[in-house]
């Protein structure tokens, strides 16, 4: 297990401010908030918020979805990250009787029969053990960075989430992909195998595929919708309603 002292600090001078920003920033969601939660999506980013809250602001609570749905790879580092940093990622997971009334009526690939059917299947298996999983704290963290998207690039450090009704920190905001990947080569953290098999954002496995080079970083998740509508319930967005063709 690394330690504070042992990370080696040759993180160049302006991604080192950024992760004193991004800890200041923590920080002061804690004093502000009280308890603080990191719903972590076990992506890039989330290595790095890991890392930063683990070794410097462990009072924060780290809490991650176990879908169903989830990628091997996915369980494997989340086991690894507990071995290392010698802590419990607390795990939510779906509503059993709504998972299995999904299923019954929409088959158990279902979400890819339609943008309704795969929103409703994201609010059974994400966002409603999201809510669970942050109730009872004064805010949560999330990995999100301005150049994600489109609509990323207008969120503010600290907003108000109206789906939790609590105030949602984004300490990652200002970080580049190019930061996220230095600051985890320089402090050699774990990550998942697929994000080197052309992976930039991952989720569940059958929502979420391998991108050409070039393509947008979020190309890969929902690929078969509507690029507007590919967000997951958890930073929605307005939503339009054409699909392209299911795989
Ligand atoms: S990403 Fe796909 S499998 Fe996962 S909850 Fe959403 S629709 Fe369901």
């Amino acid at each position: 297990m690394p330690t504070a002292a042992g990370h080696k600090t040759t993180l160049n001078s302006a991604l080192a401010a950024k992760a004193a920003a991004s800890l200041a920033l923590l920080r002061q969601a804690v004093d502000a908030y009280g308890r603080v939660v990191y719903a972590s999506s076990l992506g890039a980013e989330a290595m790095v918020l890991t890392d930063l809250i683990w070794m410097h602001v462990p009072g924060i609570d780290i809490v991650s979805i176990d879908t169903g749905r989830l990628p091997e790879e996915t369980l494997t580092l989340l086991e690894r990250l507990e071995r290392r940093y010698q802590r419990r990622i607390k795990l939510y997971y779906p509503d059993a009787q709504a998972v299995q009334s999904y299923v019954r009526e929409h088959g158990i690939n279902g979400f890819y029969n339609g943008l309704g059917e795969r929103i409703s299947c994201c609010q059974i298996r994400k966002v409603e053990p999201f809510i669970r999983a942050v109730a009872g704290y004064g805010a949560w963290v999330t990995g999100v960075r301005r150049e994600q998207s489109e609509q990323r690039s207008a969120a503010q450090p600290i907003a108000r989430d109206e789906q939790s009704r609590l105030p949602k920190i984004s300490p990652l905001l200002d970080w580049t992909q190019a930061d996220v990947w230095s600051y985890i080569r320089v402090h050699q953290l774990y990550y998942s195998p697929l994000h080197d098999r052309g992976y930039p954002s991952i989720g569940c496995a059958p929502c979420t595929r391998a991108i050409e080079p070039g393509q947008d970083h979020r190309a890969g998740r929902w690929w078969w919708e509507n690029p507007d509508s590919r967000e997951c319930g958890l930073h929605p967005r307005q939503l339009t309603r054409t699909t392209h063709a299911a795989p």
